[in-house]
């Protein structure tokens, strides 16, 4: 066991190694940095980039026609009026270089007559979405960057750190403090300049399909370093999560690629497709986009037409075994494996919790407005407004996170020195002794969950959101000030504390806003506001003042303004 203070010193600190994180350290490095890499899990594998199975929005245009501006006017009309259009722009224009860039590295972009071939996803207007293979697209891109970032000189990789604050100093973030599981000792680490790319938030509900590491951290850390939170209310489900029968060992978002192959039919308990009566008659196709088919979905739940575990029917029946088969390859023997035969059954799916449109406010240099101070990928707020269109994720991963190391290198060339910070309050609680009786944390991260899902999850009511905030106020009190568990080697119950801190924050946050935006729009519908509303055509801006979470409106595109 050691608690003894472990300080190291960089020119750029890069939070998370998701594919922002992993980008924004190779862009660093090659501009010249020294660069320290700090992973709360294993490098490269601990968030939602290895995770992701499908495709990259992208206007490449090898096959057919394209170009960027059609791909930016897409991803506008999705997010509902609400994106920060530089950022929108950003993602767009500059995800060709970054995807050509991951080709050279050799991700290997499926190809047909030895061009990069793109699909169709909901909310394109056209084949826009380039993929590995259907089920293995976020592991190569994973692994493509670990094998650049590890060629990259100049850059040091540790997992295990689990960031557990921004060290602010004056009006610049210089470092951070982070405590190292394996060994429990606290770690300070200096930087020039500091990215933080900790991804997204869905740990927060009880279904959801990302990892234990995506639990919001990243906004807790910022709002407490004195950032500013945007469109926090907007948290996207992915309406065709699996729901059953139980199926072992495979991603519950799988469906989505089959539906890009095959279509597929979404049916309610009459066996009827109903989509049409949201506005949107697949009759067959896939062209649902996210917000509305989670909306149909629950609707027709609610309505009691849901299928027997609370979703609805995906079927395939109609579709001939041979093309099943062509379509599935070895997944038709790993459903039958769990009982699944297509030809006879549907499957039930409903909505998963499962990226976040808000997020740390930034301008298009991923830039803050805290000196020193950039952000990358899911962490950051605005691009994609109300709702996201299928396959912008991993493009704004990418593109934001080499637009943040470029800024965050050039930021780091300015300063001779590395400023030391003082980071004492930190590394006291990372050290501190426990209390002697504490309550059960796992219980408590699952009536967190409990609450977000069934009070704040896609259908709200001011009811169920005050119910939500009570809850969450109780469980701050619950758990207090002081960590609990030891301060010694991997404690998973002092690492339960650290996350339900982050956690309550940031679910505080969602559920404040979304109890201010009285209207419905994407990904936040609110039963007793249906329709949108001109007035609400703004983002809502979260900050900590004095301890407690103000929001305020803000208009489009504004939320970055020097503090
Ligand atoms: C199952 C699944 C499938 C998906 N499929 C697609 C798809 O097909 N196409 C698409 O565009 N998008 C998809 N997405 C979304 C997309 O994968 C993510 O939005 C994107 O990969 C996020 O990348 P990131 O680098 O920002 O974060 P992540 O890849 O999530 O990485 C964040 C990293 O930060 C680390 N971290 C967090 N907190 C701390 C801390 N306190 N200290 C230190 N480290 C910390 C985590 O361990 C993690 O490694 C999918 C997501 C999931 C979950």
């Amino acid at each position: 066991m050691s608690t003894d203070l472990m300080r190291v010193e960089t020119d750029v600190l890069v939070i998370g190694s998701g594919a922002a994180g992993m980008y924004a350290a190779i862009e660093a490095a090659r501009a010249g940095c020294r660069v320290f890499v700090a992973d709360r899990s294993l490098i490269g594998r601990g968030g939602a980039t290895v995770m992701a199975q499908m495709t990259v929005a992208v206007a490449l245009a090898d096959e057919a026609p394209d170009h960027w501006s059609h791909h930016y006017q897409d991803t506008l009309s999705a997010g509902r009026g609400l994106c920060n259009e530089a950022l929108a722009r950003l993602l767009t224009e500059q995800g060709p270089p970054c995807i050509r860039e991951m080709d050279g590295w050799g991700v290997g972009w499926a190809r047909k007559n030895g061009k990069i071939t793109s699909t169709f996803a909901p909310g394109h207007d056209r084949p826009r979405c380039v993929y590995v293979d259907f089920l293995n697209t976020g592991p190569a891109v994973s692994k493509t960057l670990r094998s650049a970032l590890y060629k990259t000189k100049g850059v040091t990789r540790a997992g295990d750190l689990c960031v557990v604050d921004l060290i602010r100093t004056g009006d610049a973030v210089v470092g951070a403090a982070a405590w190292h599981l394996g060994s429990g000792a606290p770690v300070v680490i200096d930087a020039k300049a500091t990215v933080l790319a900790t991804g997204g938030l869905t740990r927060l509900y009880r279904r959801n399909s990302g990892s234990a590491n995506m639990g919001g951290d990243g906004y807790a850390l910022a709002l407490r370093a004195g950032a500013t939170l945007i469109d926090m209310e907007f948290v996207q489900f992915f309406p065709i999560g699996h729901l059953a029968p139980r199926l072992i060992g495979m991603d519950p978002i799988m469906w989505d690629p089959f539906r890009y192959k095959l279509g597929g039919r979404l049916l309610n308990n009459r066996g009827e497709e109903f989509t049409q009566a949201y506005g949107v008659p697949e009759d067959g196709k896939y062209i649902i986009t996210r917000d509305v088919g989670t909306y149909a979905i629950l609707k027709e739940v609610a309505a009691g037409r849901g299928s027997p575990h609370g979703g609805a029917f995906l079927s395939f029946q109609h579709v001939p075994e041979e093309k099943l088969r062509e379509a599935f390859g070895p997944v038709i023997d790993r459903l039958a494996a769990n009982g699944i035969d297509l030809t006879r059954m549907p499957v039930e799916v409903a909505p998963i919790a499962h990226y976040h449109m808000g997020g740390i406010a930034a301008d298009a240099a991923m830039a803050t407005g805290i000196q020193g101070f950039y952000v990358a990928g899911e962490a950051v707020g605005g691009a994609n407004g109300a709702n996201r269109l299928s396959g912008n994720a991993i493009t704004e991963a990418l593109v934001f996170g080499r637009e943040a190391g470029r800024s965050a290198a050039a930021f780091a060339g300015t300063l001779r020195t590395v400023p030391a910070g003082n980071a004492r309050d930190t590394v006291d609680l990372i050290a501190a002794d426990g209390p002697a009786s504490v309550p059960n944390t796992a219980a408590m991260l699952l009536r967190l969950q409990s609450v977000m899902s069934d009070d704040v999850g896609p259908l709200r009511t001011a009811e169920r959101l005050d119910r939500a905030r009570q809850a969450i106020a109780d469980m701050q009190i619950e758990l207090g000030e002081r960590p609990f568990g030891s301060n010694g080697r991997f404690d998973p119950i002092r690492l339960d504390w650290f996350d339900l801190h982050n956690m309550l924050m940031v679910a505080d946050v969602v559920t404040q806003t979304a109890l201010r935006r009285t209207e419905s729009r994407g990904a936040h519908q609110r039963e007793d506001f249906p329709g949108m509303l001109p007035q609400w055509n703004v983002n809502q801006a979260a900050q900590l003042n004095g301890g407690r979470v103000s929001i305020s409106n803000v208009p489009i595109a504004t939320q970055v303004a020097a503090q």
